[in-house]
């Protein structure tokens, strides 16, 4: 008998309104590692209705700011106190490295320590006025109970990206995780609970995008959503946002170039390009799925790179000696093997991978897969892919790549390789993407903000201006 996840709603597990449930399965192995609450809209009626109630709880609404980034400093510690618990959940969920888990867990925190300092520094001005009877002053409140809806490829982080400014603000939260992967949430709101945040200021409803997740974004008491996934879901929410006035930030899909020029350390470029799209199997919105080489050193870096990921070990994403785990479920599996098709028969080669490797166990593995012969007409260049798959092209100009790389719906990151220092700033200014790294690639952190240009996004995560995101400016006249 697996074991079975009611909802955290007001600070307990409640059962579902239907009583139904559904599995998770772990994509290594496809042992059933749990079941959780299949969340309806009576489930998200009970969660919004508790965190509206804790909005308003004096407990809450009176505590102090520096109040409040006391108790997000617990929440850092505890969730470091259980690092390695929560660190075998979600490589278990998702299938990625534990060694990769480790790193995050290391490092995850600090978003709540940085949030928590951050708590007591939100505050209005004094704004002058045209006489000396009239004082105008503004203040930053909360906006009231923010609806999160996160992925299943980073569970933890992403649903860190909000809950921590969120709670920092003064806000209340109605969280719902993707289907994939609800284990580690609903750890992280036992947590909030254990580090003393009030009965409801954190909930958690678990379940299907089209019932739970579509609930929540549908409830008139929500007043934000904050929602990290694909595109075409993005761009639904959007529309019942706006319908309804409310405000929603939205971290989207990528298709990000990795540039590597002619003056670059190639042997580093080529480890960039290979952690750039090979990390987390490729299902990482950052991936630097379209790599642009001058073609000077294409063959080189060609070389390198598949060379480099001939040698990738896969398999058990628990063992220190993987470095390549599963893809998340069976559908991401059939989507990469169809892209990879599809590039085929739109006239790529394929240099290596495009296969189910051989790994004794039977989950969801798909070989580090390089593809040439390839231009941004295809359809396997321009499409989000979320899998380890890598279009390789040349180049002849600086002018050329900026227009090849900028040519896409997407706008998240870019890497650029060069030694030239002028060239970096040149580039780093003209590409249109959020984030941009020169000679790195995946450098992160909470105090550095990120947004997705073009269809990538609306709205920042992390940094200081993620706090405006979360809290509201009321502008107050008083006659003296
Ligand atoms: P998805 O859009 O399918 O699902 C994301 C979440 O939305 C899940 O919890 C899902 O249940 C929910 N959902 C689905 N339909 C919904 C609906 N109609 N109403 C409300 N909620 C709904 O995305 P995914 O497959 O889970 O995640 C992969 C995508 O996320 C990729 O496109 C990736 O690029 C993107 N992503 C972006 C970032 C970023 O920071 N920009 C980070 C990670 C992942």
């Amino acid at each position: 008998m697996t074991e079975q996840f009611d909802h955290f709603i007001d600070g307990r597990w409640q059962a579902p309104a239907d009583g139904q449930y559904f599995e998770s399965t772990n994509p290594a192995t496809l042992e059933v590692l749990y079941s959780a609450a299949r969340g309806t809209g009576a489930d998200v009626e009970a969660a919004v209705a508790a965190a509206r109630r804790a909005f308003e709880n004096p407990l809450w609404r009176d505590l102090s700011q520096t109040r409040r980034g006391h108790l997000l400093r617990r929440l850092g510690d505890l969730i470091g106190e259980h690092a390695e618990e929560l660190a075998r959940m979600e490589t278990a969920d998702n299938g990625k490295l534990l060694r990769e888990m480790r790193g995050q867990l290391a490092t995850l925190p600090e978003y709540y320590y940085y949030y928590a300092g951050l708590a007591d520094k939100v505050q209005g001005h004094q704004i002058p006025t045209s006489s000396v009877e009239m004082l105008n002053y503004t203040q930053r409140e909360p906006l009231g109970v923010v609806g999160a809806i996160t992925p299943w490829n980073s569970p933890l982080t992403l649903t860190t990206s909000k809950l921590a400014p969120a709670l920092a603000g003064g806000n209340t939260i109605v969280i719902k995780p993707s289907e994939y992967t609800s284990r580690t949430v609903l750890r992280l709101a036992e947590l909030a609970s254990e580090a003393g945040f009030p009965d409801g200021v954190v909930n958690v409803v678990t379940g299907f995008g089209a019932e739970a997740g579509a609930a929540l974004v549908g409830h008139p008491e929500i007043a934000k959503i904050s929602f990290t996934g694909s595109t075409a879901t993005g761009s639904a929410i959007a529309s019942s946002a706006a319908s309804r006035f409310i405000g929603c930030t939205l971290e989207l899909g990528g298709k990000s170039p990795n540039i590597v020029f002619e003056d670059a350390n190639v042997s580093n470029a080529a480890m960039g390009v290979v952690a750039g799209i090979f990390a987390a199997a490729g299902q990482t919105c950052i991936a630097g799925s379209r790599v642009f080489a001058h073609r000077s050193v294409y063959d080189e870096l060609l070389d390198k790179v598949a060379e480099r990921a001939r040698r990738i070990v896969i398999g058990d994403p628990a063992l220190d000696s993987t470095e390549l785990g599963p893809l998340a479920f069976s559908a991401q599996q059939d989507k990469v093997n169809s892209y990879v098709e599809l590039g085929v028969s739109e006239g790529a080669k394929v240099l290596t991978g495009g296969c189910r490797p051989e790994v004794d166990l039977p989950g969801y593995f798909y070989s580090p897969t390089v593809l040439t012969d390839v231009d941004n007409s295809m359809r396997v260049v321009r499409e989000e892919i979320f899998g380890p798959v890598a279009a390789i092209m040349p180049f002849e100009t600086e002018e050329e790549v900026l227009r090849l790389a900028n040519d896409t719906e997407y706008g998240l990151a870019a890497g650029v390789w060069t030694q030239n220092l002028a060239r970096a700033h040149r580039m780093a200014r003209r590409l249109e993407a959020g984030t941009v790294w020169v000679n790195t690639y995946r450098a992160m952190s909470p105090m550095s903000p990120r947004q997705g240009f073009k269809n990538s996004g609306v709205g920042i995560e992390h940094g200081i201006e993620s706090m405006n995101e979360y809290t509201r400016l009321k502008s107050v006249w008083i006659n003296t």
